[in-house]
Parts: structure tokens; C-alpha cells; sequence
């Protein structure tokens, strides 16, 4: 029976991606039907929301997503429909594995990194007070009344707050996921010198879990040094588990250091649905030009095929894409060095090319 899974093209280079990872999909010759939803700002004239309940349901029944990025306007505007999508749904877990590929313009050789990332709290909670507003006025008042601390007059205010059963839960996925997969050390990403509560109760948590896995390291880094770590030693780390914010960041850092985003996958699971995508945005300057990389969507789909369990098929399709990059012949700009570009294929040729190696 053919797996029914939720589509979303999102905007900028989304829906050319998407259009790339479903013909890529469908080349595997495991069957899908998608069941195609429009998210983001083209929806909300006409349906007033760019998050419609009509998405979440669809989400909801069919369990598996994937999904082109969406534009967030930045100050002002809605809010995420990528952050929304995952706190509706109860999609805790994020998942970006990085690693090198041979033949990727890269510093680094030898990475294979997999970022844990916290998804529904810490400053994404969304609770914000703007400048000036009532709300603002009445916390500063209550944060002085509390602990004495004052907050400026006209200040904006975002609330952190992180709880024992979301870092209990992200420390078990992180650590499940390093037993499953063999990895040989998990890293607690965090801030708790500083941040004493918020941040100290999730390093607490995650250790208190990680005990339970004897024969998994634990280490913590703090986050400001874990970035420089990254940059000098990245071999030294394996699995780093991260609340919300910390791992958006390190994220990006890892992607960064395995080729860039074009290549970097990542997944959202919750206890009821899971939902795949690039780690990457929806890249505007690039809309309609046919010329970003579809690959990291479509890794993104290679960790769909696994959640499904079509090992088989999750083999072969990676094995060409990491083929390609090895040979750099059919591969995007971004692969490229900047002298070899203008031999670089279009986002559809790629899906193309992956096709035709496929042999469908
Ligand atoms: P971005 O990831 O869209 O792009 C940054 C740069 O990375 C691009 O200019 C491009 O040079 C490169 N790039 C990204 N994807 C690429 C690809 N597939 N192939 C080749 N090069 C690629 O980041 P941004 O510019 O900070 O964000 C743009 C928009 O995307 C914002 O509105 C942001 O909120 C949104 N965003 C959405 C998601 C999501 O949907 N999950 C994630 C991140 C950002």
C-alpha cells in the first residue's frame, strides 16, 4: 500500500525543491501518495492564517510530512509557521546529522556530527512583550517585585523557559538515537554558568538521564566554547544535544562545516508524527531561478524512507547522492568552486541526474 504523506512546497525555493525531492521520491519505486498542503504568507490573504488547521490536520492523519522551507518575515509580521508546525504538533525532536562527504568544498574532513535540538521551548517559546506594550510594563513591574531586578523603562521583553519533562524527554530521544545508531558520545550543549536556572536544569536533566547509559560518554561543553571547539576539533564530538536556540545555531555552524546547507538535512519527530526538512531557508534571492541544491531536501527524504522502513531504498538513494557529490560532476553552484561555476547544473537537472542513477 502506498504510504500517504503530507507535502508542503513552501515559498522562495521551496516549491522547486519540493518538486525536485517528490520526483526523486517517486524514482525510489516505493509508493506514495502525496497529499499536497499550502502553508505560509501565499496563504494568508485567502485563508487568513499562514498556518491553516487544514495542514495540521492533514499532518495529523497521515503522520509523515516533508516540507520546503518558509519564509518568517523578520521584526514584525506572523510568526514562524516552521516553529508553529512543530510546537502544534508536539514535534519535540529535531534531528540534523552532518557529516562530510568526500569531494564537498570543505575545511573539514572526516565530520559526522548529529545535532539533538530541543523544539518547543527555551526563547522560541513565543512569548514576547513588545516595546511599550501593557504586557512589557506590567513584567518589568513584576520581575522587580519578584527579585529586585529592574528592567529599563521601554525595553522589549522574550521569555526562556525550559522544564523538566521537555529536557527528560529530548535527553532520552539523544540518547536513544546514540544507542540505535552507535555513537559513542553525547555532548550537553548549554549556558548553565550564566543561566543558572533555565539552562542549569536542563544540564542537570540531561545528565541524570545520560547516567543511565553507561556505555555512552557524556561530556558538556558551554555553548560559546563549543562553537570554537567545533571550529578547531570538530572530530572530537559526536551527538550534541541542545536546547532550542543553542541547537538552531550549532546547527547551522555543523552544516557549515560539512559543504554548507545545500546538503544538510533535518527531521521533527514528536510521539505522533515526524516531519522532514532542509535545515536551510527558503534562500528568496534564488526563488524561481532553478539553481538551488535540491539535496539537502532530499537527504532530508532519504531520513523519511528510514522512518518508514525502507532501508533498502534510503541505501540506494544516498549512495547516489553521496556518489554525485563525490564526483562533482552533476552537482549545484554551491558545490562548486567559485572558478568551476558556471558548469554547474540547475536544481531540476540534479533531480534528474538522481533519477537516471537510480535506474527508473
Ligand atoms: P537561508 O538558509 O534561506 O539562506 C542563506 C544562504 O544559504 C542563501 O542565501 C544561499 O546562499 C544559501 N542556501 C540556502 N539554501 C540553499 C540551497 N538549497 N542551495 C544552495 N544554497 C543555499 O537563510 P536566511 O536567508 O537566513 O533565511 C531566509 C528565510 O528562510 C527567512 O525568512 C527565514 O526565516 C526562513 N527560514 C526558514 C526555515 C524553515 O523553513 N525551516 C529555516 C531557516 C530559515
Amino acid at each position: 500500500m502506498a504510504y500517504a504523506v503530507t507535502l508542503i512546497p513552501g515559498d522562495g525555493i521551496g516549491p522547486e525543491l519540493t518538486e525536485a525531492t517528490r520526483r526523486v521520491l517517486d524514482a525510489t519505486g516505493v509508493p506514495f501518495t502525496w497529499d499536497i498542503q499550502q502553508a505560509g504568507a501565499n496563504v494568508i490573504e485567502s485563508e487568513g492564517t499562514p498556518l491553516p488547521s487544514r495542514v495540521l490536520e492533514s499532518i495529523r492523519t497521515n503522520k509523515v510530512a516533508i516540507k520546503g522551507p518558509i519564509t518568517t518575515p523578520v521584526g514584525g509580521g506572523f510568526r514562524s509557521v516552521n516553529v508553529g508546525l512543530r510546537k502544534e504538533l508536539g514535534l519535540y525532536a529535531s534531528l540534523r546529522p552532518c557529516r562530510t562527504y568526500t569531494g564537498v568544498q570543505s575545511r573539514y574532513e572526516n565530520v559526522d556530527l548529529v545535532v539533538v535540538r530541543e523544539n518547543t521551548e527555551d526563547l522560541y517559546s513565543g512569548i514576547e512583550f513588545e516595546q511599550g506594550s501593557d504586557g512589557a510594563a506590567e513584567i518589568a513591574r513584576r520581575i522587580e517585585a519578584v527579585s529586585g531586578a529592574r528592567v529599563p523603562d521601554g525595553s522589549a521583553i522574550a521569555i526562556k523557559y525550559i522544564s523538566e519533562t521537555a529536557s527528560d524527554r529530548i535527553a532520552r530521544f539523544a540518547y536513544e538515537y546514540a544507542k540505535k545508531n552507535g555513537r559513542r558520545k553525547v555532548s550537553i550543549v548549554h549556558k548553565a554558568n550564566i543561566i543558572k536556572y533555565a539552562d542549569g536544569l536542563f544540564l542537570e536533566r540531561a545528565r541524570r538521564i545520560g547516567a543511565e547509559y553507561p556505555d555512552i560518554e557524556t561530556n558538556d561543553v558551554i555553548v560559546d566554547n563549543m562553537m570554537m571547539q567545533l571550529v578547531q576539533k570538530p572530530e572530537l564530538y559526536d551527538v550534541l544535544l541542545c536546547p532550542n536556540l543553542y541547537g538552531d545555531i550549532v546547527s547551522d555552524l555543523c552544516a557549515g562545516l560539512v559543504g554548507g546547507l545545500g546538503i544538510g538535512p533535518g527531521a521533527n519527530f514528536g510521539e505522533d508524527a515526524a516531519l522532514f526538512e532542509p535545515i536551510h531557508g527558503s534562500a528568496p534571492k534564488y526563488t524561481g531561478q532553478n539553481k538551488a541544491n535540491p539535496m539537502a531536501m532530499i537527504f532530508s527524504g532519504v531520513m523519511m524512507l528510514r522512518h518508514l522502513g525502507e532501508a533498502d531504498a534510503a541505501n540506494r538513494l544516498e549512495s547516489v547522492l553521496s556518489e554525485m557529490i563525490t564526483e562533482g560532476r552533476e552537482v549545484t553552484y554551491d558545490l562548486l568552486p567559485l572558478e568551476q561555476r558556471d558548469r554547474a547544473l540547475g536544481t531540476s537537472e540534479v533531480a534528474d541526474a538522481i533519477i537516471r542513477r537510480l535506474g527508473a
